[in-house]
């Protein structure tokens, strides 16, 4: 029996995915604010990548000082909401948090940082004001986390900004790439609109950029780009069946989730590849969308998986069974999936093996490959002069400023794939690096 009905309206889906870190109340905001002990050279400042003064906005919302506790998180961190939500704060902020070494809960910083901006968002109280026009104007690709936290910087430094996005719909992986109990479509939307009617930069949807004349167009008529590209489509695993009805990829089969929610149909039996984050979202998803198995299968030990401890108890909670040591050898059926066929395996003189003759099958109706997405090679090469690293991550100085030196670039595309939060401190630095190097070509002009 499956633990979740197959959602079939709106409600029964959003029963199915409850966010997992709901808001809080007034009461609930001024106990667990009365209980941070302010600490001197906090070390939850220091575990956040966007560096947020948190026991400063803690005392804030303790004073109801709602106004002031958002802004000393905006100040840091553009989407401060958004991170509230999706940061994986018990590995970060809240897991540094000097409580955890009294065995006592640490404090829910995530949830009070969605309380104090939540209002403020929802108000639509506007807590800054573009900069003085410059003159300066700059093209951002993406309107994805890193794409977004640039632009809002930049207006408050006075640029023009112009985000050519792809989709129809801002927020990147925020949106697209989020499991719904984790932050809703409503949420992620919310942020940015607040932030484009507060700082006014401008978006063209649909509007990817995809040849050598469009780069060329933008690098003309803009003082500087910045590149928010993200990641490519889930990468192929090189084995018979992968072409199969049914075989997607996880990173797509989420962002079918997100847009069209119960109206997508789940079958039965799903099995899920992979070890990381992404492969425990797609599962907990595919659980909560009501198949009646969903069986994660991960070629190492489950020690060795990538996956944060808590997204991967999070996916057993939701039903989700799992096997380790097992490697996909083909994917099995005529035109639509029928089951993966794998072979055990094993560490030997610290190299991984198969076990010969351990092959067995397991039968499905869906097999989602979450083992991990390919770059933007191609895009990439339409910009002579951008270099990648051995990874193929874009090379980036420490103003963000790639090899091309009209070109900037953050988030997944440099970093190789990592949170929100990181995307966010990056967009944002690659906005302070552009100022930098514009005011500089400005001046070598005069
Ligand atoms: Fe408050 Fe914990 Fe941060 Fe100390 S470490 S300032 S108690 S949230």
């Amino acid at each position: 029996m499956p633990e979740f009905k197959r959602p079939k309206s709106k409600e029964e889906f959003d029963i199915n995915f409850a966010q997992k870190k709901p808001l809080m109340n007034d009461t609930e905001a001024y106990y667990e604010s009365s209980r941070c002990l302010y600490c001197y050279d906090a070390p939850c400042v220091h575990a956040c990548p966007t560096h947020i003064d948190i026991p400063l906005f803690i005392k804030q919302i303790h004073t109801n000082n709602m106004e002031g506790a958002a802004r000393t998180i905006f100040d840091s961190n553009w989407l401060g909401n958004a991170c509230g939500k999706v940061c994986p704060t018990s590995v970060l902020c809240e897991g540094a948090c000097v409580y955890n070494h009294q065995n006592v809960k640490p404090i829910e910083i995530g949830r009070l940082q969605n309380y104090a901006t939540d209002g403020i968002i929802f108000k639509k109280t506007h807590l800054y004001t573009p900069g003085e026009d410059n003159g300066g104007s700059v093209a951002v690709i993406g309107a994805g986390p890193s794409g977004i936290a640039c632009a809002c910087e930049l207006r408050t430094l006075g640029y023009t900004v112009d985000i050519y996005e792809a989709k129809e719909k801002p927020s990147g992986l925020t949106l697209y790439g989020t499991a719904p109990y984790k932050i809703t479509n409503e949420e992620a939307i919310q942020e940015i609109t607040y932030l484009q009617e507060m700082l006014g930069f401008n978006i063209f949807y649909k509007s990817p950029i995809t040849t050598r004349d469009e780069i060329l167009n933008l690098e003309n008529r803009y003082d500087a780009v910045f590149l928010g590209v993200g990641l490519g489509t889930t990468g192929t695993l090189g084995i018979k069946g992968e072409t199969l009805d049914q075989v997607v990829g996880a990173v797509e089969f989420i962002e079918e989730l997100k847009i069209n929610q119960h109206n997508i149909n789940i079958p039965q039996r799903v099995i899920v590849l992979g070890g990381g984050n992404t492969a425990m979202d797609a599962a907990s998803e595919s659980a909560r969308m009501g198949a009646e198995s969903v069986l994660l299968a991960y070629r190492r030990s489950q020690k060795e998986m990538g996956a944060y401890k808590f997204e991967y108890r999070f996916a057993i909670s939701s039903g989700v069974k799992s096997l380790f040591n097992v490697k996909p050898l083909e994917i099995i059926g005529q035109k639509r999936v029928k089951g993966v066929q794998f072979i055990k395996t094993h560490m030997k003189n610290g190299k991984l093996e198969d076990i010969p003759g351990s092959e067995f099958v397991e039968l499905c109706d869906m097999v989602i490959k979450a083992t991990g997405q390919g770059k933007q090679l191609s895009f990439f090469d339409l910009i002579p002069g951008l270099q990648v690293s051995t990874s193929n991550q874009l090379i980036v100085n420490d103003i963000y400023q790639t090899t091309h030196p009209k070109y900037f670039a953050g988030g997944d595309a440099v970093n190789g794939g990592a949170e929100v939060v990181n995307a966010a401190y990056e967009g944002k630095k690659a906005a302070q690096g552009i100022h930098r190097y514009i005011t500089e070509m400005k001046s070598n002009h005069r």
